[in-house]
C-alpha cells in the first residue's frame, strides 16, 4: 500500500468520524433543548405533559400508585418587583435545585410555569408523596437563599399541593389528577402559604 495514500485515507476517515460526532452531539443538544427548561435545567412543561400521559397509563395498567406535586413560590412577585427579574431568576434556579435534590431518580421534576414546579412520582402513594412534599417545603424554607456571594439574602417559602391516582376511579385522568393537585395548592395558599396540602381522600 502506498504510504501517502494510506495517510490520506486515514485523514479522510478521521474527518468523517469527527463530522459524525459533531452531528450526533448537535442532534442530542436539539433534543435536550426541546425537553429542558433552559433556566433551571429541569424538564419543561411540554415534556411533562407527554411524560405524564405515559406514566399515568402505565400506573393504571399495572395498578400502581402515582402522585403529583405542584409547588409555587410564595409572594414571588415581591422579589421581582423589589430586586429585579435577574435576581428573581436566580431565586427560581436555587429553588429548582433544592427540589431536584429532594426527589428520587424515578421522579420527574419540571418547571411548569414562571415560579411553579411539578413533580411526578411513579409508584408513590399519597403518604409518601406528602412526606416528600414536606421535605421539599422544608429544604426551601429552612435555609435562606444567598446571592451575589452572600451580599443578598432571601427567605423564600413555597406552597405545595399533593394529589394521588385513585385506583378505584376509572374516570381519573392526568388532567383530573393535575387539577386535584392544583386545588390542593390553592388551599395551601389560602391557608397562609409555606404549607403542604394533600387533597382530601
Ligand atoms: P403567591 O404567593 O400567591 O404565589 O404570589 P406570587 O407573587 O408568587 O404570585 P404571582 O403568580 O402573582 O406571581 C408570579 C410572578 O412570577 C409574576 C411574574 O412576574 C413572575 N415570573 C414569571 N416567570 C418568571 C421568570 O421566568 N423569571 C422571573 N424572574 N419572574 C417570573
Ligand atoms: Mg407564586
Ligand atoms: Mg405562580
Amino acid at each position: 500500500v502506498d504510504r501517502q495514500e494510506l495517510m490520506a485515507r486515514i485523514r479522510t476517515q478521521l474527518r468523517r468520524k469527527r463530522y459524525n460526532d459533531c452531528l450526533r452531539e448537535s442532534v442530542q443538544n436539539t433534543i435536550e433543548l426541546a425537553v429542558r427548561d433552559p433556566l433551571t435545567g429541569l424538564h419543561n412543561r411540554r415534556y411533562m405533559e407527554h411524560h405524564f400521559a405515559s406514566v399515568f397509563e402505565k400506573s393504571q395498567r399495572q395498578a400502581q400508585s402515582l402522585s403529583a406535586i405542584i409547588c409555587d413560590i410564595d409572594h414571588f412577585k415581591s422579589i421581582n418587583d423589589g430586586y429585579g427579574h435577574d435576581v428573581g431568576d436566580k431565586v427560581i434556579q436555587e429553588v429548582a435545585k433544592r427540589i431536584r435534590k429532594s426527589i428520587r431518580d424515578a421522579d420527574t421534576a419540571c418547571r411548569f410555569g414562571g415560579e411553579e414546579f411539578v413533580v411526578l412520582m411513579p409508584d408513590t402513594d399519597v403518604h409518601l408523596a406528602t412526606t416528600t412534599a414536606e421535605r421539599i417545603r422544608r429544604r426551601v424554607s429552612d435555609h435562606p437563599i444567598f446571592l451575589e456571594h452572600g451580599a443578598m439574602k432571601f427567605s423564600v417559602t413555597i406552597s405545595v399541593g399533593v394529589a394521588s391516582l385513585e385506583q378505584d376511579n376509572a374516570d381519573d385522568s392526568p388532567k383530573t389528577l393535575f387539577k386535584r393537585a392544583d386545588t390542593a395548592l390553592y388551599q395551601a395558599k389560602n391557608a397562609g402559604r409555606n404549607l403542604v396540602v394533600t387533597e382530601a381522600a
